[in-house]
């Protein structure tokens, strides 16, 4: 294998290293996820400091290493800038690029939901943050292969019939009224809400602000991906409870 690389990619995660150095987590188009270290480039004359920040979508040189990669150059195309300058959608931005990481297992491409991460990024600056990210979460879980079962009930198989179903993590999809005691754990909402959760899976994502969803269908399928993300994830996404903590705040 060649050790020096070109790639497109885009930075999910950015932490400080030694006096000017940050390692970075990688999403490349061609790779997947990948460590990286960028040397010098917290450095005032670095031509990389702009470069090396979350979210930035850019053209990266790579040389490959035992457990670490350096990034030997970088030009950065989009830096989504936007999303760094409002908190909200700076937090919601920051959860998505968790949600990858965690996703994500190392070095193996994924085009599709590279495709996806970048129409996100672009959308969260722009439209409702909150939606975009229930959108992107039904969809990496569709490409992931963790498309919940929504039609008709995970246990029977028998229709979904309203007005309140249940939605089960550990099942990995809706009960009928009659089942949903088969799961302790499972989630009590609206039929509409599974619908919607379908809808949302599929929907042109570019036309997301044509659905017009109420604010209690919002928090249900807000809840239900969040059990349902953290059952398949096995571990806490920290950027989630911030986020939780900013909704609150909002509706108060
Ligand atoms: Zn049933």
């Amino acid at each position: 294998m060649m050790r020096d690389y070109k790639t497109e990619g885009i930075i999910i995660r950015v932490r400080d290293y030694n006096e000017a150095d940050r390692i970075v987590t990688l999403f490349t188009r061609d790779y997947g996820k990948v460590q990286a270290i960028a040397k010098g480039c917290r450095k005032q004359k670095s031509r990389k400091r702009g470069v090396i920040q979350l979210f930035t979508y850019g053209e990266f040189a790579l040389y490959r290493g035992r457990n670490l990669d350096t990034i030997t150059q970088c030009e950065g195309k989009q830096s989504f800038g936007a999303l760094r300058e409002d908190l909200d959608r700076m937090a919601y931005g920051a959860y998505l690029a968790e949600l990858l990481d965690g996703f994500l297992p190392s070095g193996e491409p994924h085009g599709e939901v590279f495709f996806l991460t970048l129409v996100c990024l672009h959308l969260l600056a722009v439209e409702d943050p909150e939606l975009v990210t229930r959108a992107f979460e039904t969809r990496i879980m569709d490409l992931l292969g963790y498309r919940p079962h929504l039609d008709g009930c995970v246990h029977c198989g028998r229709l979904l019939e309203g007005p309140k179903v249940a939605f089960s993590s550990r099942m990995g999809g809706g009960l009928c009224k009659s089942c949903a005691p088969q799961d302790g754990d499972s989630l009590v909402c609206a039929l509409g809400t599974l619908n919607m959760l379908k809808q949302l899976s599929t929907w042109d994502i570019k036309r997301l602000r044509v659905l017009k969803l109420t604010g209690e269908t919002k928090r249900e399928i807000g809840e239900i991906m969040k059990a349902y993300i953290g059952h398949r994830l096995e571990r806490k996404i920290k950027s989630a409870e911030f986020l939780e903590t900013l909704t609150i705040m909002q509706n108060i």
